[in-house]
């Protein structure tokens, strides 16, 4: 935050790194939320390919020396970034993958927000008590989801194309959890399942026509679909799940959650759900 004389008010300057930004939906949602708690400021963004760690590490001397006061971090520098942070949240550390930088003085503080955020739109959507969750995937998004599933009580079972890295994320994050193999999942093994997240890029757009949930399975009638993409609004397995019956949300409340955190963790105000809401309606 900075502010030029004792009289003025304070100016935040946020924005967002990752590759490509081209279509992040980011600076509609702070933009509105700077706009609501009625505070001056920018959300800019900061497109940095994968490999220019240079120009990474510039951008967060230049949030060091106060010219930036938050920045979320996206595809492809969430894990990369960590290394070059003083501290890490707790939460943060056992992801191993930062969402939302915050700066105390020339510290640089890592967050990672996916994780209170998927929590907080789940219960916004379905006030379900804890049991199975069937995480799709194994990559950063999983890894916060199943931290923040398992954090509130659920046994999490990872099925992943590669079941190394389930079980890798089992091991770390869900110790007691249970690795699988995407392409093997068994009907009559997933009876018990009350949730089931695609953590997978598997239906997001330009690929709307691919589905996580393997073809020959029919899905668990008590479960509830949790779908991460949010990109189209209604996907092939939110579609899917909903014609057999099962109830299904997309990615956009999280989406909205863990801006609203981050925002708040930057300047003090909460904005709402509903003019986050509203911002993006209004992108579409
Ligand atoms: P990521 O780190 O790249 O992980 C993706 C995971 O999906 C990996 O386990 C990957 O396996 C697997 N996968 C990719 N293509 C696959 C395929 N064809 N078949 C089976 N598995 C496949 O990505 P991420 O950051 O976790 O993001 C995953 C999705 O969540 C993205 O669509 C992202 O937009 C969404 N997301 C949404 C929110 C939200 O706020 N709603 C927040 C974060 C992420 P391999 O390692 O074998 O490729």
């Amino acid at each position: 935050m900075s502010a030029n004389s004792p009289a003025q008010p304070p100016f935040f300057h946020l924005g967002l790194v990752g590759y490509p930004l081209a279509h992040s939906l980011s600076p509609a949602l702070h933009r509105a939320a700077l706009n609501e708690a009625g505070l001056q400021g920018e959300y800019r963004l900061f497109p940095i390919p994968p490999h220019e760690t240079d120009r990474l590490h510039l951008l967060l001397q230049q949030m060091r020396d106060g010219e930036i006061d938050g920045l979320n971090v996206t595809i492809p520098h969430k894990q990369s970034v960590l290394a070059l942070l003083d501290e890490l949240t707790p939460t943060a550390q056992a992801i191993g993958a930062v969402n939302t930088i915050a700066r105390r003085g020339k510290v640089l503080i890592g967050h990672n927000t996916d994780a209170a955020g998927f929590l907080a739109d789940l219960q916004r959507v379905c006030a379900m008590p804890a049991g199975i969750a069937l995480v799709l995937g194994a990559g950063g998004a999983a890894r916060a989801v199943t931290f923040a599933l398992h954090q509130s009580g659920w046994q999490i079972w990872v099925a992943a194309r590669r079941s190394e890295q389930a079980q890798q994320l089992v091991e770390q994050i869900a110790p007691e959890g249970r690795p699988l193999q995407l392409q093997a999942l068994a009907e009559t093994e997933l009876r018990a399942v009350r949730l089931i997240v695609n953590a997978t890029p598997l239906g997001m757009a330009p690929q709307i026509e691919q589905s996580p949930w393997p073809a020959h399975l029919s899905f668990p009638k008590q479960a509830l679909v949790y779908d991460l993409v949010y990109n189209p609004a209604e996907t092939k397995l939110i579609q899917t799940a909903r014609a057999a019956g099962v109830p299904a949300c997309g990615g956009l409340g999280m989406l909205i959650q863990q801006a609203a955190l981050a925002f708040e963790m930057w300047t003090g105000f909460r904005p709402t759900y509903e003019t986050l809401l509203g911002a993006v309606k209004q992108k579409e």
